[in-house]
């Protein structure tokens, strides 16, 4: 598998021989083309797997579509993460391929400025990288809104459920619109998981790294 089999633009392309990655991972070859299809996915990975850039080039280029059929404020794709770290490596991922196509990113994390996230926020970005609890606050202060939300990750979700963070994840799959696009990642796949896969997924492809 290359990457020029899964149909990107000259620009992505362009990107990511820049990154010098060479070949994609598993995890990327298995669930890009799922991503690009429309299907929700379950993914088992690690962090170094690779899994960041297999949900999110498929975001931005769900992005550029969604942009055009619905204009407005908010964001497009929402990634929520268990920590300040994780939430800021996907972010740093995230803004160096959204600038190939102009799409802003903001991270929330707790602990970091809420003056400053809300500004972020209402600057305009259709990328949200958060930690739950954070983006609960911000929404509650409404520094942002969901509405717009229709490509939606929540990336190790075991770690966010070890940290407490269960009822904070499912409100927000519950706030976000039914007919969105989800992806779950997990390093683990225990019962907790499987029971969130069920409520929160439609008709998802399993992915095991
Ligand atoms: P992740 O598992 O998403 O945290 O990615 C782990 C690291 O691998 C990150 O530093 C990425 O920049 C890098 N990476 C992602 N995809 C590839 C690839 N196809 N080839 C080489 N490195 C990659």
């Amino acid at each position: 598998c290359s990457f020029g089999h899964f149909g990107f633009d000259e620009v992505l392309l362009a990107a990511i021989r820049k990154s010098e990655y060479t070949k994609p991972t598993p995890i990327q070859a298995q669930a890009i083309p799922v991503a690009l299809s429309g299907r929700d996915i379950i993914g088992i990975a690690k962090t170094g797997s690779g899994k960041t850039a297999a949900f999110l080039w498929p975001m931005l280029i769900h992005i550029m579509d969604q942009k055009e059929l619905e204009p407005g404020e908010g964001p497009i794709g929402l990634i929520l993460a268990p920590t300040r770290e994780l939430s800021q490596q996907i972010y740093q991922e995230a803004k160096k391929f959204g600038k190939i196509y102009n799409i802003n990113v903001v991270c929330a994390y707790g602990g970091g400025s809420m003056w400053e996230q809300t500004k972020a926020c209402q600057e305009g970005a259709e990328i949200i990288v958060a930690t739950p609890g954070r983006l609960i606050d911000l929404i509650k202060k409404k520094s942002t809104n969901l509405e717009r939300v229709t490509y939606l990750v929540f990336d190790e979700a075991d770690r966010m459920f070890d940290m407490g963070f269960e009822p904070q994840v499912r409100s927000i799959a519950n706030h976000v619109r039914p007919t969105r696009q989800t992806l779950l990642f997990s390093a683990t796949f225990r019962k907790r998981i499987e029971k969130l896969a069920r409520d929160i997924l439609g008709d998802p492809v399993r992915i095991v790294q």
